[in-house]
């Protein structure tokens, strides 16, 4: 223990993936770590402290592992630690409700640090599946303090921080070989643990039958993503509208409060930063605030595993694992998220195939291009064609995941080890608070960061020559793709935000200085530029397959630390939408 006037001591949080090590280390420290009703999400080592009669806690939260034998990085990680003596204590988190599986690993740290604490979580939830756990007779075959906890009800933490602060340090045990870990968790939890006959886990069988069965798992999972990507398009609207009338009125007030400035300084401010700023928002944050919420939902009550399970066969057809169907969902909120999402993966070359074709799936920054020109070019079927782009794009990321696979990344497949966690009750406030804050303002406040300086380059360019000059210089290579000058210019000009594409169109083509000047009805506006299906069908595939946006091409080079990667992430899909604009170009009338 360290020295000093106030008492100190660390502890370290172990455990496997998914029995709570998260939930407990925020309960204890206040501090928000992603929780979510899946494996693997606990990547890297968080720490945070909580002080309590005196004593003040350093917690360090280390990656859920299922062994310490060293085989992955994250088991690396979390052996090295506890080995290291860094801690003054570990703390196994076990599940209650699979307390042999937990022992395991918990026998493995009791080798490595004899300064072992058990901590029984996830106990509600045993108990209401008919399982109790005998904490005195557990402690007392492991010969280390056990506690009982619900960390999701924060019940039990106070009694785990006072056998914290109560506990001696004790003296090593000789190293177990996991052979042996495996016999004794076996013995012990049988000797700990009783199973009530009538225990309520039936029904999660049957829905579990159910969702992953071959003749119902697909069609459902098809319905709930179509709902999914409906109800975002549809109930973005009205908060869209709400929140442009919101911006104008800010907009009005903004330009009174400016006139004392030069003309150009007003304009730059207003009609580049403000103007190109507030229209990101419009279009972007309430799409997302509706996805990311329903989409943590099916994450908080276990579905996405049970998806990455259905999918896994056809990923893996492509080189790729079923993870990655749960990456490219993620990918559908935003490709940035989808990426992060991408360090569930083991395997880095799968993990590198996964980040470098995250992109083709369509996400909430494209949703408003593809829809808008699916229902002014193709009336009546906005949904559905939306809904094919939805598939074009994943299958368009599947294609080059095969491609991949066969070629410069041609390795051999790892295995899928997922394991189901059970179906759990959604936790209704914290859903929001992480969805909504974690995801939804934590992406927009990073979209902002490039669409603010981009409004004010914008601004520039559409006040100057520029902008018709780089018109005329692209506008060759763009009729050979199906499109004109503007569209590629504009699709140049909206790297900092998917969403300014339509924005940007318009704005050159009514010769307006600002995305918030724009007026008149798009349909006319495109038609009368000479717009024809054809090039709404080109652009809207290149829509789907372009360069990723400038956060999420951020967020890769922070993934993979390589410019190489990166650019590849960008040669990929702009080369799909090349070829595909080529084609369509060639056979469409
Ligand atoms: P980690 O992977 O070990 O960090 O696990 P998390 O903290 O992310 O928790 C996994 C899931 O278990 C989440 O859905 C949590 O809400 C849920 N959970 C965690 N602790 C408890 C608990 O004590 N009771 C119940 N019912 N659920 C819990």
């Amino acid at each position: 223990m360290k020295a000093g006037t106030e008492r100190r001591l660390t502890v370290a949080l172990a455990g496997n993936p998914n029995v709570g090590k998260s939930t407990l280390f925020n309960a204890l420290t206040g501090l928000r770590q992603h929780t979510g009703n899946w494996p693997g999400k606990t990547v890297g080592v968080a720490s945070g402290t909580v002080v309590r009669q005196g004593i003040r806690y350093t917690l360090v939260d280390l990656p859920g592992t299922y062994a310490l034998s060293g085989g992955s990085e994250d088991e690396q990680i979390a052996a090295e630690y506890i080995a290291s003596g860094g801690a003054d204590w570990t703390v196994a988190v076990c599940d209650g409700s699979s307390l042999e599986r937990s022992l395991i690993l918990a026998l493995q740290i009791r080798a490595l640090t004899p300064n072992l604490i058990v901590c029984v979580n996830l106990m509600d939830e045993a108990s209401r599946r008919g399982i109790s756990v005998d904490g005195r007779q557990l402690s007392e075959m492991l010969g280390v303090p056990v506690v009982l906890t619900a960390a999701g009800k924060k019940q039990g933490l106070g009694r785990l921080l006072s056998v914290l602060s109560e506990s001696k340090e004790r003296t090593a045990a000789s190293p177990l070989p996991l052979g042996d870990a495996v016999a004794e968790a076996e013995r012990i939890a049988a000797a700990c643990v009783t199973k009530s006959p009538n225990s309520g886990e039936a029904w999660q069988r049957k829905l579990d039958r159910l969702l992953v069965s071959r003749e119902c798992g697909i069609p459902i999972l098809l319905a709930l993503l179509f709902f999914l990507v409906w109800l975002t398009v549809w109930g973005a609207n009205a908060p869209s509208a709400l929140l442009e009338r919101l911006f104008d009125l800010g907009y009005g007030c903004l330009s009174a409060w400016m006139l004392p400035l030069p003309w150009w300084l007003r304009g730059l401010l207003l009609d580049g930063v403000y103007a190109t700023a507030t229209r990101v928002i419009c279009v972007m944050l309430p799409p997302m605030a509706i996805f990311f919420p329903l989409f943590t939902i099916l994450e908080d009550v276990g579905y996405l595993p049970r998806m990455a399970f259905l999918l896994d066969g056809c990923m893996r057809r492509c080189g790729g694992c079923g993870k990655q169907a749960l990456t490219m969902c993620m990918g559908l909120g935003c490709n940035a998220v989808g990426v992060t999402g991408c360090r569930i993966i083991d395997s880095p070359r799968e993990r590198l195939l996964a980040i470098l074709t995250n992109a083709m799936v369509p996400c909430n920054g494209r949703f408003p291009t593809l829809i808008l020109l699916a229902g002014l070019f193709f009336p009546g079927g906005a949904a559905p064609i939306a809904a094919l782009c939805v598939v074009l794009g994943v299958l368009g990321a599947m294609a080059v995941s095969g491609a991949l696979s066969r070629t410069v990344l041609r390795h051999a497949q790892s295995s899928f080890l997922m394991e189901m966690p059970p179906f759990r009750k959604p936790r209704i406030a914290q859903i929001l608070t992480r969805s909504l804050l974690d995801r939804t303002l934590h992406i927009s406040l990073r979209a902002l960061k490039v669409a603010a300086p981009a409004g004010a380059l914008l601004w520039l360019i559409s006040n100057t020559q520029a902008m018709s000059a780089a018109v005329q210089l692209l506008d060759p290579v763009a009729r050979t793709l199906g499109m004109n000058g503007v569209i590629l210019l504009a699709f140049l000009l909206s790297l900092p935000a998917n969403e300014l594409l339509i924005p940007v169109i318009l704005m050159a083509l009514t010769g307006a200085g600002s995305l918030g000047a724009v007026s008149g009805d798009t349909q006319v506006l495109l038609l009368e530029a000479g717009w024809t299906v054809k090039t709404a069908v080109c652009t809207m595939l290149f829509t789907l397959f372009h360069w990723p946006c400038a956060t999420t091409l951020m967020t890769i080079h922070a993934e993979t630390k390589s410019l190489k990667k990166t650019a590849a992430a960008v040669f990929l899909p702009t080369a799909v939408g090349i070829a595909l604009c080529l084609m369509a170009n060639l056979i469409l009338p």
